[in-house]
């Protein structure tokens, strides 16, 4: 990824008090993390050191997140809107992003259902080429589709009596248990949830 040609075009700096907005989203999940100020330096010194860094309008000078607590921003992107003067960035937190110990300054934001469920499927893209005595998922894949095929009607099975017996708390278990078979059986056969999601979007109404 080419940080520096995403911000070839101008900002307008001219708005205000030469500060832009900057809301930083975690790259993997996309939740809002925080919201902070950049100046061109904030800016300069977020690209040269990959950390974001901000102006900070209490301090008065830069502030590299992180800097004292270590629960930095790793910068993975960094975009301007439409009329450049708001920045949009992506980026990996090393540790809770808000000082009250949240992850996100607003709050346990949670995950829309897709989201985390794309997020576990990017987890098993990751795992597929990991060392198999380490990871359940990554040895799953390396038995094949047909064994990864298998855990998946297992698992329907097991929902299918949890759901017939009225154990809602097995249900819920086996149903995870199943979804994520089910990611892993895509995966593995060469499909992915996005393809599958396309095929309930069109038969939508
Ligand atoms: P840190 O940058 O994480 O080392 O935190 C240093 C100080 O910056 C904290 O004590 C807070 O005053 C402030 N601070 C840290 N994180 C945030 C945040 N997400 N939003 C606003 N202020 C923050
Ligand atoms: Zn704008
Ligand atoms: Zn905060
Ligand atoms: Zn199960």
């Amino acid at each position: 990824m080419n940080i520096a040609s995403k911000l070839s075009e101008p900002l307008d700096w001219n708005k205000g008090d030469g500060l832009l907005p900057a809301i930083v989203q975690h790259a993997r999940d996309g939740r809002v993390l925080m919201l902070g100020y950049m100046n061109p330096e904030a800016l300069e010194e977020t690209l040269n050191s990959g950390r974001v860094t901000f102006f900070s309008r209490s301090k008065q000078r830069l502030w590299t997140k992180g800097e004292t607590s270590g629960h930095v921003l790793e910068l993975v992107a960094i975009n301007s809107d439409c009329d450049r003067d708001t920045l949009l960035i992506q980026a990996l937190p090393q540790g809770p992003t808000c000082h009250t110990g949240t992850e996100t300054c607003f709050g346990d934001l949670r995950l829309p259902p897709v989201s985390l469920l794309a997020d576990l499927e990017r987890v098993i893209e990751e795992r597929a080429g990991a060392d198999s005595d380490g990871s359940y998922t990554a040895r799953l894949l390396s038995e094949g589709t047909p064994r990864c095929a298998q855990k998946v009607g297992e698992e329907g099975v097991e929902v299918a009596l949890a759901a017939v017996q009225g154990d809602l708390e097995s249900l819920n278990e086996e149903a995870a248990d199943l979804l994520y078979h089910l990611l892993v059986c895509l995966r593995s056969a060469g499909s992915s949830l996005d393809q599958v999601l396309q095929v309930l979007a069109r038969r939508r109404r």
